[in-house]
């Protein structure tokens, strides 16, 4: 069916697995070599370099030396190159397919952003280089830091925190400083229901009482429940916009005036800026402080496929209480301020530099290239994309809310009741279809929760596919192929593991 080109288009994918149910010799399918670990193919006295002989050194290491082997396994280079090239093609990318995780905005990295962060004056300079032989390096910061602060509203930024979590970090530790700067030791933190783990997580890392404010049958901040909530204790409320469910919180700015006027802080977690990037400035609601996951809306690359960057916006109250160090722009140069001036504020130093320079440039390039009108695009057509899969699949599978969405549909459960397949045997049978499964059983709201996020850069025909097989899948359920879920995924090189054992018990050692 998706194929009109003359070629056989398998619809059977499952029980198609079972038929052909011999085991090669080889433990590989096909062309897919089967690969052992690294421990069980190499050994220690292989290796890919040939270094000299070290000449006489004085350690100074003292007593910490290391007195045995270190035991790690080796591989010549052809050999660790089959080894993870190997590996690599069992693994799921964004550059092989549709990636429908919801709240990860798994969006395309344009080529030309990697071709940015190649270039020798940006791709091969080191943090501890002579500031003179950086300026350019230092403008791009400080070109990227305008930027982001046009597109949220915000006179500050921190460009320095590697990842959203570490964003939300920073602007807690700004929020805590600023108080503490009055004398005031504040101690709780508000955060809703449907918030991301890592908001409650850092608040808690910061030394607040994290208190839950619950959602309305909406899927929104049940905003009388956080006014009651309100009182001098509060230090922050922490909220999504666009929040987990995918939906816009329309009383934002009444959220924000309700925590102001208790003297506490607003802080937004800005992982879903995808959906607003170019139409709605956060300053403009009473933002105090907001992390931008470069890595998602910016489109550098995530996951497994790099490190993040979660640079933090922060208003005229919290900008004072910024991370060192930082870049200012002179009369005639760039200059990096790596220790606090004189009676300054800062609340110190959170990376040993500036932060993740091949994100900057990946970010910058695609600012950039899109314009003020294509990063508007962005959020237009993340929201139609996702507005597209909510409307073809709502007859089929429960939607959470009424309503149309933001960039994400939320969808729970209930339509697999009395099917006999679980959530998660939903998920695994997707994976034999040759998509990943969306984020599961989060936000915690709703029973079930499958939420996704198909991205603006997913051309139609690629979100049609998706529907046509979600389709599939959800009237395989209906109609008691039980058997074809509870076992899945049969295509995949593992079948179904003990996620939960890997996380509870993880074995961190080889053991011969
Ligand atoms: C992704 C995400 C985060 C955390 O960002 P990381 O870069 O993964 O640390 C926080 N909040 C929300 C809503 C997110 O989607």
């Amino acid at each position: 069916m998706m194929n009109n080109q003359g070629r056989p288009t398998n619809n059977n994918a499952a029980s198609d697995a079972q038929i052909t149910g011999y085991k090669s010799y080889t433990g590989s399918r096909g062309l897919e070599q089967e690969e052992l670990l690294i421990y069980e193919i190499g050994d220690t006295q292989r290796t890919g370099v040939d270094l000299p002989e070290v000449e006489d050194f004085k350690s100074c290491l003292g007593d910490v030396e290391r007195d045995q082997e270190i035991g790690l396994a080796g591989l010549s280079e052809p050999e660790a190159m089959r080894h993870y090239t190997r590996l690599s093609r069992k693994n799921y990318a964004i550059d092989m397919g549709l990636y429908p995780l919801g709240s990860c905005t798994m969006k395309h990295n344009p080529r030309l952003n990697e071709k940015m962060a190649r270039l020798p004056g940006l791709g091969d300079i080191h943090p501890m280089q002579p500031l003179s032989t950086v300026q350019g390096a230092l403008d791009l910061i400080d070109t990227l830091a305008h930027w982001l602060k046009t597109l949220t509203g915000m006179p500050a930024v921190a460009m320095s925190p590697k990842a959203g979590a570490h964003g939300e970090l920073c602007g807690l530790m700004a929020i805590r400083t600023a108080l503490e700067a009055k004398g005031d030791g504040r101690s709780i933190v508000l955060a809703p229901e449907s918030a991301h783990g890592t908001n409650p997580a850092t608040a808690a890392l910061c030394g607040y009482k994290v208190v839950s404010i619950p959602a309305t049958s909406e899927g929104r901040v049940d905003l009388a429940a956080m006014k009651d909530a309100m009182g001098p204790e509060i230090a922050a409320i922490m909220v999504t916009n666009p929040n987990t469910c995918g939906l816009f919180e329309r009383e934002i700015v009444e959220m924000a005036d309700a925590i102001h006027a208790v003297g506490g802080y607003f802080y937004c977690d800005g992982a879903n800026f995808n959906a607003i990037v170019g139409k709605v400035r956060p300053g403009d609601l009473g933002v105090d402080a907001m992390h931008i996951n470069l890595h998602k809306t910016f489109s550098t690359p995530h996951g497994g496929g790099g490190p993040g960057a979660g640079p933090v916006v922060l208003s005229e109250a919290l900008a004072p209480y910024a991370p060192i160090p930082y870049v200012v722009a002179g009369e005639e140069e760039f200059n990096m301020v790596e220790h606090d001036v004189e009676g300054g504020e800062s609340f110190g130093r959170m990376t040993a530099f500036h932060g993740q320079m091949g994100m900057f440039v990946r970010a910058l390039s695609y600012m950039m290239s899109h314009g003020a009108d294509g990063l508007a695009r962005v959020a237009e057509d993340s929201v139609l994309n996702a507005n597209y899969v909510l409307a073809s699949l709502k007859d089929v599978m429960s939607a959470s809310y009424e309503g149309p969405c933001m960039h994400e549909a939320l969808f729970d459960d209930h339509f697999l009741k009395d099917t006999g397949v679980s959530t998660l045997d939903f998920a695994k049978a997707m994976i034999d279809e040759g998509y990943h499964p969306m984020t599961m059983y989060f936000p915690l709201v709703v029973h079930g929760a499958m939420l996704v996020e198909p991205t603006e850069s997913e051309s139609k025909q690629s979100v049609d596919q998706f529907i046509e097989m979600m389709r599939h899948l959800v009237k395989a359920a209906k109609g008691g192929e039980v058997e074809r879920f509870s076992g899945a995924p049969y295509n995949a090189p593992l079948k179904r593991l003990d996620e939960t054992g890997a996380a509870r018990n993880p074995k961190l050692r080889w053991e011969d």
